[in-house]
Order: C-alpha cells, then structure tokens, then sequence
C-alpha cells in the first residue's frame, strides 16, 4: 500500500506538549499526539472504490490485511504519528467549550497529486477529547455515516468521503433513548477522508481563549492550504477567508436543501471550514416534505436543526465564526458585508435552485411566488419530495392541469384521502406552472433530462438505511453493497430498483426509532 505521508497540520500547526492519554484541557494546542486503540479483531465490511481509488488505492490494496490492520487502528502506516484535533463549539445554540475530535483520530496527512487529503478514523477509542464519553462508534452509525457520505458525493454535495467501513469485533455499550436501557452493539470504525477536516470551531478554541498568535496561525494555514488564491495585507486576507468560508457554506446548503438533507446537529463544531458536509451523526432526508421536520430526537422541542431552519442556523454559526476571527480584522464592517450578502446571496442562490427542480432556466426572477405556493401545497396533504420532484419531469407543455395533477399523484401517500380542496390548490398550481413551462424553449425531452440531473430519483432513506443497519447486525451486508451501488447513481432511471427503491416510506417505518427518528447516541 503506498501512500505519500505528507503532515501539514501537525507540522506546522502546535502540538499538545502533554502526550499521555485522559481528558484534559489544553491551552496552545491545535492537536494532541494520540494512538487508536487496538481492536480485538478487525473485519472490512465495507470499501468505497472511488474513495480508495481517490487516495490512489487498488481493490487489491483494500483487499489485503495490511488495510484492515491500518484502517481499523491495530496497526500504524510506517512513519505516521496518528493526532486527535482540538476544537470548541457552539452547542445547539450554547457556548459548549472544549470539545475536539473525543472518537475520531487523523491517522496521517497524505500527498495525492500535490493534493492533501486527511484520513481520519471514527470510533477508533478515546483520546484527551473524549470527556465522559469511550471514544468507540457502534455499527449502526458507522454503516450510516459510511453509506451516507458517498451518497452525498454522487450526488453532487459537498462532503468528507468514507473509505472504509470496519468492525472491531469489541462490543460498545449504547443507551439508544437515553432512558436507562443501555446494550451492548457490535462496535465499529470508518475512515474518513477529506482536504482538512478543520471546523468553525478550531477558530472558536483559539479565539475563547484569547490566543491569538496561534488563531492567527490557524487562519494562515487554512488560507495557505485551501484556499491559496487569498492574498492581500492581513485584515484584507482574512476577511476573504470569512467571505470564502461562507460562500462554501451558503452553497452546501443550498445543495442540502435541493435534496431533502438533514444534517440533525449543526453545532459550530459540525461546520466544515472548507463548506464540506461533515460529521454524520442523526441526519435525516424528507421523505414527506415538511419543513419543520427533524430525525434528531434531541432537538424534538424546539426543532432547530429542522429542515427548513438549516439556512439560518448556517448564518447564525457564520456569525459564530466572524466573532471567532475578529480579533485578526478587529472591524465589524467587513464581517457584517458578508454576512449580509449570505442572506441576498442565499434567496437568489435558493430561486435558482428551486427554478431548476421546477425545470425553468435558472436565472427568471419571476418565479418567487410560484415556488413559495409549491412550498405551500407540499404541505397540504402528505407528499413525497423525491417522488414529486422525479415525477414533476414527465409533465408536457401540452398538458393540462388535470393530467399534470394525475402523472405527479404518485408522490401522495394515501391518495384516495386527497381532499376535493387540495386536488383544487394543486390544479390552479399547475395552470400556473404549465405557464411557466410553455414559456420555456426547451423541447420536453430536453427539459426532462435537466430536470432529472437535479432531482435525484434514489436517495438513501431513512428506512433504507435501517433495513441495511438490521441485516448488518445479523451478519449480512448486502444490502450495504445494494444501496452504495445503486446510491452511485443516483440521478439514473436504473429501472431493476424502481420498484423497490423509488418508493414512499412504508408504514411500518413511519415511528420506529433509526427511520423516523434517531438519537445522537452513536
Ligand atoms: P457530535 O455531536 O457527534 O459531533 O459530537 C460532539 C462532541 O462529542 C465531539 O467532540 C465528539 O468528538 C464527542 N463525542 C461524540 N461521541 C463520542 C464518543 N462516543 N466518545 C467520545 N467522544 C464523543
Ligand atoms: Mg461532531
């Protein structure tokens, strides 16, 4: 297995002088020197091709035990010196301190074609971050993170990726509702890669602790690393570097949005500096379009990850981030110009996105009230957004409001229960639409293969996920294989799987915990 080892972090960035292992907190520190533990008895599940083939690895390189053993913990690259990453944060809307990577350890820094990726396995045991916490993932979590962040890179969101999905054949004890019914599940590790896995919060350690050399020798690292075309005298560079992290930021997130993506806990130390979705934890898709809609159990009273609330709660950690980077600028002016233009920026980018779901060019401007009334009618009785979205392509300009109406009927759960009101909101919706259609030049055929590069016809619903993690847990991964490879292709008819897999939820998925619903114990 031959990687470049190539450690830019740990190199120029300071290190934690305390090397023994146990939770502490660290003063001047943007990592600490921390080895995975060994597990008992690792077993490959799982391998992404495109991921390894990313990082310049074969299948026969997956293939061998060299890579359980390094991807699992028990064995160490030669020449590596694995490191936990320091970092704070801004909990569900509090200032939560201290937390850094308390189950994730960066194995090594790596030189791909004069790229740098980092390899990062979760779940790979405690480190000085792990606070009362073991350090371990279990099974469930660790399929989902893996399945899920290659779905989001085919389909064309910004994300860490999943190399390698592993068991470490010890066993981890999780209380699942925080009710005082702790088990014991199969224990798990992946690996993650990604440019840099720095979060808003690496700033927020720094500036809380009123350590500005070492913010600053955080904020040229960032800038030198990723985002090199930054220049200018030091206020100028990093207000650019605010100005770039939230342009990254407001795009992931209009992507987020276009798909139906949760992401459940985007506390400040879940936001990527790079705009990268990051930190699969209780993510969710809509299945029914509701934008008030939340998978994670914890944030059930007051919803403040849901759906619809994601692009403002992105500007609110943004504005974690400029206070977090101020001392560098020590003006105001240049933050507040940024965050000003995320919320301009973000309405258009949203209009433009929404435009090319609807399959209308994405630049009309007229188009604000017939998405706010779409928006409005997915609420009226229970509709599936990727249905309706796939569905939404077969309509003709010839067509009227009522076969419209039919083709997208499909996306109803329990159509019969459709009121006579809804059918009526919906037909006077379409007449409108079909306007907007008509106006277009684009041939049908044309439009229809756009619109069916925007509006996925498979993503990985939260049932499907489950149904994997049950098989999983009784020793069968094949459905962890079904769902990468159809979830490969996402935007593709791929006809063999519509029947299963172009499907609404089912029934029995609506409550159960892990398809419904998921809490943060992972
Ligand atoms: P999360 O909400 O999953 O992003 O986690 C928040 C913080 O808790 C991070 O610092 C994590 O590293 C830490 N954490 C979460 N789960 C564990 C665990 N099982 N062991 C140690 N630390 C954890
Ligand atoms: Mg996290």
């Amino acid at each position: 297995m031959k990687l470049k080892i190539n450690n830019k972090y740990s190199t120029l960035l300071p290190a934690d002088p305390e090397e023994a292992n146990g939770t502490r907190q660290v003063t001047e520190t943007a990592f600490s020197y921390m080895r995975p533990t060994v597990p008992s008895k690792p077993e490959l599940i799982h391998f992404s091709k495109e991921t390894a083939a990313l990082i310049g690895l074969t299948e026969t390189d997956a293939a061998s035990p060299a890579f359980t053993a390094i991807f699992s913990g028990k064995d160490l690259l030669e020449g590596t010196r694995p490191y936990a990453m320091s970092y704070a944060g801004h909990q569900f809307g509090n200032w939560a301190g201290q937390l850094g990577d308390g189950r994730a350890i960066v194995l090594t820094e790596i030189d791909v074609q004069n790229k740098n990726y980092t390899l990062q396995l979760k779940g790979a045991g405690p480190t000085p971050y792990s606070r009362r916490a073991d350090g371990m993932a279990v099974l469930r979590s660790s399929i989902r993170e893996h399945l899920c962040s290659e779905a989001m890179f085919h389909l064309g969101v910004p994300t860490t990726r999943s190399l390698s999905l592993l068991l470490t054949g010890d066993q981890v004890l999780r209380d699942v509702m925080y009710d005082g019914h702790a088990e014991y599940e199969k224990g798990a590790v992946v690996c993650r890669v990604a440019p840099s896995f720095i979060r808003f919060g690496n700033f927020e350690l720094f500036a809380s602790q009123n350590d500005i050399p070492n913010l600053k020798k955080l904020a040229d690292f960032t800038i030198e690393q990723y985002y090199p075309e930054i220049k200018g005298d030091d206020k100028t560079r990093y207000a650019a570097l605010f100005e770039a992290v939230a342009n990254n930021t407001r795009k992931m997130i209009v992507q987020w949005q276009r798909v139906g993506f949760v992401h459940g806990v985007m506390n400040t130390d879940n936001m990527s500096i790079l705009g990268l979705t990051i930190d699969y934890g209780p993510y969710g898709w809509l299945e029914d379009y509701n934008p008030d809609w939340t998978p994670n159990t914890t944030d059930r009273e007051n919803r403040r990850y849901r759906y619809g609330n994601q692009p403002q709660i992105a500007l609110w950690n943004l504005y974690q981030l400029a206070n977090a980077l101020y001392p560098l600028i020590e003006e105001a002016a240049p933050l507040e110009t940024v965050l000003q233009a995320y919320q301009d920026q973000y309405e258009a980018d949203y209009t433009a996105m929404m435009n090319e779901k609807l399959g209308l060019a994405a630049s009309l401007n007229d188009t604000k009230e017939l998405i706010g009334l779409l928006s409005q009618n997915l609420l009226l009785h229970e509709t599936d957004m990727t249905i309706f979205f796939r569905l939404l392509a077969q309509i003709k300009q010839a067509d009227d409001e009522e076969l419209a109406f039919k083709k997208i009927s499909d996306a109803f759960y329990n159509l019969e229960k459709v009121s006579k009101e809804t059918k009526e909101t919906w037909l006077y919706w379409f007449t409108q639409y079909i306007t907007k259609l008509k106006a277009e030049k684009a041939t049908d055929a044309e439009r229809a293969i756009k619109m069916n590069q925007v509006n996925p016809k498979y993503v990985l619903r939260n049932y499907m996920a489950q149904l994997a993690i049950d098989l999983a847990e009784k020793g069968d991964y094949s459905l962890i294989t079904e769902f990468y490879e159809l979830l490969k292709k996402p935007y593709d008819e791929q006809e063999a799987f519509s029947n299963k897999w172009f499907a609404k939820r089912p029934d029995w998925a609506r409550q159960k915990i892990g398809s419904s619903m998921l809490s943060c114990s992972s």
